[in-house]
C-alpha cells in the first residue's frame, strides 16, 4: 500500500496503472474510517484492479471553523484499516496542494436551500469545489458514495453526469452499529452518556416510522414528524422528502427520513428508507 502526498508523485503511478490497464475505483474521505467506509472499499476492490482512497478533512466544506478543527482525525488507525481493507493507494494531499493561492471555489447548484444546505450555507459549495478536484486529477472509472450522506450523494449524481460524464457513480447502504445507528466518524466525539442518547433517540425514530400510516402522503407524514420531533431538544430538520428528486410533494412510497439532530454539541444525520 503507498502513502501519496502530493499529486505528482499520485500521477506517476496511476498513470502506470492506467498504461497497464488496470481499472480504478476511488473512495473520497475524510479519514477516521469505519466500517462504512469499508464497505465501499470492499465494493471498489470487488469492481476494479486499483483502489485508491483519499483522506483529506475538506476545510472548505465546514462552514464553522471549529467544528473543522474539532473534527476527528485519526492518521495511524486509518493506514491499518487501509492495509487491511486492501486498499492500493491512500492520498493524503495537504490543504495547500489541493487549493494553492490562486485556487477558485466553485458553486454548488443542486438540491438548494433544503435540508443541509440549508442550515450549513456553502457546505456543499465546499462539496462539489474539492471532488471537482480530486476528480480530475484521478480520473478514476469509478467512484463510491455512501447512501449515510444522502443529499450528498444526490448533488455528486448530477455533478457527475453534468461535468464528469465518463465517471461511473456506485452508491453503498448505510452501515449500521448493532444497535441502530449509522456509523459516523462524528459517533466517536459523544460521551458514553450521550451515546446512549443517541441510540434512544434512534429507537424512537424506528418506533415512529413503524407506525405511520404508509397510505398518507408526504404532506401528512410531515405534519406527524413535526409533532414528534418536538419532544426533542435540538434538531435542524426531521422530515420525510421523496428519494428521488428530494420534494416534499408524493406519497410515502420511495421517500425517506432525513434528520439532522443535535447531541450535545455534535450534529449527526441519518436517513431512512420506509420501504426496503
Ligand atoms: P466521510 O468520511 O464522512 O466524508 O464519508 C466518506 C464516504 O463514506 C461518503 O460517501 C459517506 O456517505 C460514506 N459513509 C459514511 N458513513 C457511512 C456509513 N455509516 N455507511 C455507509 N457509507 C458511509
Amino acid at each position: 500500500m503507498l502513502i501519496i502526498k502530493d499529486i505528482s508523485n499520485l500521477l506517476t503511478y496511476l498513470d502506470a496503472y492506467k498504461n497497464n490497464g488496470s481499472s480504478i475505483g476511488y473512495v473520497p474521505t475524510m479519514g477516521a474510517l469505519h466500517e462504512g467506509h469499508g464497505s465501499l472499499i470492499q465494493k471498489s476492490c470487488n469492481d476494479n484492479q486499483k483502489t485508491i482512497i483519499s483522506i483529506f478533512v475538506n476545510k472548505k466544506q465546514f462552514n464553522d471553523t471549529q467544528d473543522y478543527d474539532a473534527y476527528t482525525r485519526n492518521k495511524g488507525n486509518d493506514y491499518n484499516f487501509c492495509e487491511d481493507h486492501k486498499v492500493d493507494i491512500i492520498f493524503e494531499p495537504s490543504q495547500e496542494e489541493i487549493y494553492p493561492k490562486e485556487h477558485q471555489s466553485i458553486k454548488n447548484s443542486f438540491f438548494k436551500n433544503i435540508l443541509c444546505d440549508k442550515y450549513r450555507p456553502g457546505h456543499f459549495d465546499g462539496v462539489v469545489t474539492v471532488l471537482n478536484e480530486f476528480f480530475k486529477i484521478i480520473q478514476c472509472n469509478k467512484v463510491y458514495f455512501g447512501e449515510k450522506d444522502f443529499q450528498q450523494l444526490k448533488i455528486v449524481e448530477s455533478l457527475i453526469k453534468r461535468d464528469f460524464p465518463k465517471l461511473t457513480l456506485i452508491t453503498a447502504p448505510t452501515v449500521r452499529s448493532a444497535k441502530g445507528i449509522a456509523l459516523s466518524s462524528r459517533n466517536e466525539k459523544l460521551s458514553k452518556k450521550q451515546m446512549d442518547e443517541f441510540i434512544s433517540f434512534q429507537k424512537d425514530v424506528f418506533q415512529f416510522i413503524s407506525q405511520i400510516d404508509k397510505r398518507i402522503d408526504l404532506i401528512e407524514a410531515n405534519k406527524n414528524a413535526a409533532e414528534f420531533i418536538q419532544g426533542y431538544e435540538k434538531f435542524d430538520y426531521f422530515e420525510f422528502r421523496n428519494s428521488s428528486n428530494l420534494s416534499l410533494d408524493g406519497n410515502l412510497i420511495n421517500s425517506r427520513l432525513y434528520y439532522a439532530v443535535y447531541i450535545g454539541n455534535v450534529r449527526l444525520i441519518d436517513n431512512l428508507e420506509l420501504f426496503k
